[in-house]
């Protein structure tokens, strides 16, 4: 198995980048093992970008076949500090739209459309159904992935509806099972 090369460190920050860039490095192999994907990963830890969000993930895909041939994780690590963000559902997210797009668009298919259809029911989907970006199929489905994956939510990520209260989430998380 490739391993992960963390290919550029832009912070100041160094003890909480290192902790980021391990479990960075442990997350991405696993969901590579556990999915089977050849797929080379990158990533990056950046510091002092520009906007608002934590993370971006970019797959390069194949002009002709619409594969991926690549796809490019960047971490936001001074953002991610500042705002306490639950770093573990943040990979996890990111990772989850690497399932994503390694699966053909699973948000088009059978077992990612039943995931979505399940948060449609859900109360936190009333929060998020408004806002043209947190609603797209393939962002609901990062965030049922990463949630499913790292078990973990915080007060604020529900309340702003980025996660599920635990009750809320159990007909998603049984759905995601099948992903
Ligand atoms: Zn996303």
């Amino acid at each position: 198995m490739r391993k992960v090369t963390i290919v550029r460190q832009h912070t100041r920050s160094g003890r909480v980048v290192r902790s980021h860039s391990r479990k960075l490095q442990s997350a991405i192999l696993d969901v590579k093992k556990k999915y089977k994907i050849k797929t080379p990963i990158e990533a990056e830890i950046i510091d002092e970008s520009k906007g608002s969000s934590l993370g971006h993930t970019d797959s390069v895909l194949d002009s002709k076949t619409k594969k991926p041939v690549k796809h490019i994780v960047r971490l936001e690590s001074s953002k991610i500090k500042k705002e306490g963000e639950n770093i573990d559902s943040i990979i996890h997210h990111e990772l989850g739209h690497i399932v994503d797009k390694e699966k053909g668009d699973m948000v088009k298919k059978p077992k990612g459309k039943a995931v979505i259809a399940a948060i449609k029911k859900t109360e936190a989907y009333k929060k998020i159904k408004g806002d043209k970006y947190a609603a797209k199929p393939a962002e609901m489905f990062a965030r049922a992935y990463a949630q499913d994956r790292s078990g973990k939510t915080s007060k604020k990520e529900v309340q702003s509806g980025l996660a599920w209260e635990r009750k809320d989430f159990k007909s998603v998380k049984a759905k995601m099972k099948n992903v």
